[in-house]
């Protein structure tokens, strides 16, 4: 191989394997370590790594760069997911047209673990979302049953049928197929983990009225 340019503080495929292996175990400790999270779904130790290459949005920098409050719980996850962001895997579900420009460029997930995932599985996906501080994200609804879960920062969540409330980090929501949702940033960003399971799992969330 001929020498390049490319920065030397970029890490090596094999450095990012190792990275998102840390992500996943971080993760499965997690599950483990939190009922909620344990009893939602089967938690699939076994999957597979799928090596997916980097997409990268603006939340992927202001992950990396997360320094708000965390909690003991879920100190080791949110490091470990700092440190894999720039590597990921990004999607944003909505276009600007649907959720505007600032929202656009301050929110993204990605998949850690699931059927497009970062580590392949089915039955469930797990992903990690992050919105900024300020963001209103409208009422939306999929087919697939939800949990949330605050690794950290805080959110206002409204749902049909719930009252609302704001979660921290270490507290969990639970939506039911089609329940429609919404959630606002008010004080803080925010960074989740968002576990999904049963039919339309491969359907992604819409807005609805
Ligand atoms: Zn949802």
């Amino acid at each position: 191989m001929p020498q390049t340019d490319q920065p030397t503080d970029q890490p090596t495929a094999p450095q990012t394997a190792l990275l998102f292996q840390a992500a996943f175990d971080a993760v499965t400790a997690l599950v483990a370590a939190t009922p909620v999270l344990r009893s939602f779904a089967r938690w699939p130790r076994d999957a597979v790594p799928a090596n997916l290459p980097a997409v990268p949005v603006p939340a992927a920098r202001m992950v990396a760069d997360w320094t708000g409050p965390a909690c003991p719980h879920t100190a080791r996850t949110v490091q470990a997911l700092r440190a894999v962001a720039p590597h990921a895997d990004w999607h944003r579900t909505y276009s600007i047209a649907e959720v505007g420009e600032d929202f656009h460029n301050r929110y993204g997930w990605f998949e850690l673990v699931g059927p497009g995932g970062h580590f392949r599985a089915d039955g469930l996906r797990a992903y990690v979302a992050y919105w900024g501080v300020g963001l209103t994200y409208p009422r939306h609804r999929h087919p697939a049953e939800e949990i949330y879960y605050i690794l950290a920062g805080s959110a206002r969540f409204a749902a049909d049928g719930l009252a609302t409330e704001t979660l921290h980090a270490g507290e969990a929501r639970l939506h039911v197929s089609e329940q429609a949702h919404a959630m606002t940033t008010p004080d803080e960003a925010v960074l989740t983990l968002v576990l999904w399971r049963g039919a339309g799992l491969e359907q992604n969330a819409r807005i609805t009225s």
